[in-house]
């Protein structure tokens, strides 16, 4: 099969007069602010989402020869085991259609390991790369889909995330990034062994409980057993990894911009740290999403968040979704998901709201009893809404079990997705009919994943 290619793709060219970037094809839609005096050395990060959007950002990057390995740039896709196989089908294309232009791309997971701390074991945060394969006995280095991730962090973690508290998108998202930025940035070949060398887990769950009550937890002990037992199954070492295995476009670089900001075999971040150009696919009609953004990195000169650079060119030429889906219109592959993004992100996430959440279980409700090419049955996957109701049974807060003072909704006796304000949940949602759903839309808000 010959390489996919991408056609008609927007002009870019660096104005470096002005500093800036203009799409040539549209000049009253040019004002792309690129410093490329203060930025052009940087290392220029491309985080993928595995949407239409970021997908052709990325290839207007890569076609306008916007990105150079040399100076190690690099493209990230987050992985929470909680998409769509649309999506995984997606970013898989897009990662083989990028190879051609060398530069790499890894996709990076959330996953927990162990270690000792004040003498005591425990489980710390880390991520690992995975190829763009699902994961199986014959690739046992390729992508999780069955929403592991995502449980080993709410397992980790002991509750679930709701729109206060968006545990989910910090730690497999923002968190692994920055994880994943502090290995690459410095500029070695592997990514190091992580945990002891003990054969199975040294975990002590009446250790752990001991802890938990010590610092003022008041679940009770068979409910935290049970919550942990997920998160203590999964591999309690995270291995040394080479990033040539997952990447065929991986080289070694140096980049003189780095230097004296490394330590050991990790980019140091924050003051006196690295910095770096990250480019994020927002579009012109995501004008929330994009101030919010944009605050994180205000004016001139600034250090965004840890040396963070960021640059929404989508936005910056008012690019919108049907624009996007114009570009798509013209390539040979294609998201096979809605073009209004309602399956996008994690399949069944709480944020997309009761009206998007009610398309989505009608949509999934049919489709899991299908066999997905290349993946299997999508029964007790996140695609189900099964593995969201199993979720939220197995790691909510029982506010009535813990002893606490119920101060929200009383018909909420627990904390789960969807807060204490609501008795929504995904229980209901798998249940209610349409009008049962209405009641539901103010308390809900639409999804906005940013990265
Ligand atoms: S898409 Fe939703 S559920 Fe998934 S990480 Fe983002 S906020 Fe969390």
């Amino acid at each position: 099969m010959s390489p996919k290619r991408v056609h008609k793709v927007p002009k870019l060219a660096v104005a470096n007069r002005h500093q800036h970037v203009q799409q040539t094809a549209r000049p009253e839609h040019n004002s792309l602010r690129y410093r490329a005096k203060a930025h052009r050395d940087l290392p220029h990060i491309v985080k993928f989402s595995g949407g239409r959007s970021s997908g052709m950002l990325l290839f207007a990057l890569l076609e306008n020869q916007l990105l150079d390995r040399d100076r190690g740039d690099v493209i990230v896709f987050n992985n929470t085991a909680s998409e769509h196989p649309g999506t995984y089908r997606f970013a898989r294309d897009c990662k083989e259609a990028s190879n051609r232009y060398g530069i790499p791309f890894f996709w990076v997971e959330f996953q927990t390991y162990e270690d000792s701390r004040n003498g005591e074991w425990t489980r710390l945060p880390s991520y690992r790369l995975v190829n763009d394969k699902p994961k199986s006995a014959e690739n046992p280095d390729g992508f999780h889909w069955r929403g592991e991730v995502f449980e080993e962090l709410l397992s980790w973690s002991g509750y679930v995330p709701n729109q206060f508290s968006r545990i989910c998108t910090k730690n497999m998202k923002l968190e692994v990034t920055r994880m994943f930025l502090k290995d690459w940035l410095a500029c070695k070949a592997r990514i190091p062994r992580l945990g002891h060398f003990g054969e199975r887990s040294r975990m002590d769950v009446n250790a752990m409980y001991r802890r938990h009550r010590r610092s003022q937890g008041a679940v009770p002990k068979e409910i935290f057993t049970q919550k942990k037992s997920y998160a203590l199954s999964r591999p309690h070492i995270r291995p040394e990894q080479k990033y040539g295995d997952f990447s065929s476009a991986w080289r070694k670089f140096h980049n003189s911009a780095l230097e004296g900001r490394i330590f050991g075999d990790q980019a140091s971040f924050g003051k006196g740290g690295v910095e770096y150009v990250a480019f994020v696919g927002l579009r012109g009609d995501e004008q929330v999403r994009v101030e919010r953004v944009q605050a994180r990195n205000a004016g001139p000169g600034s250090v965004g968040y840890e040396g963070e650079h960021v640059y929404m060119p989508l936005a910056d030429m008012s690019v919108t979704r049907d624009e996007v889906n114009a570009f798509w219109d013209h390539q040979e592959w294609d998201l096979t998901l809605p073009r209004e993004g309602s399956l996008s992100n994690c399949v069944y996430c709480f944020l997309k709201g009761a009206k998007n959440l009610r398309a989505v279980r009608n949509s999934m409700e049919e489709e899991k009893h299908s066999q997905e090419p290349g993946f299997g049955s999508l029964l007790d996957t996140p695609s189900d809404i099964a593995w969201w109701i199993r979720m939220e049974n197995t790691y909510a807060r029982d506010l009535v079990a813990e002893g606490r003072r119920i101060t929200g909704n009383p018909a909420s006796k627990t904390i789960g997705f969807f807060g204490t304000k609501t008795d929504f949940s995904y229980k209901v949602l798998a249940k209610a009919g349409e009008a049962d759903l209405a009641t539901y839309s103010a308390d809900l808000l639409p999804c906005d994943c940013t990265e």
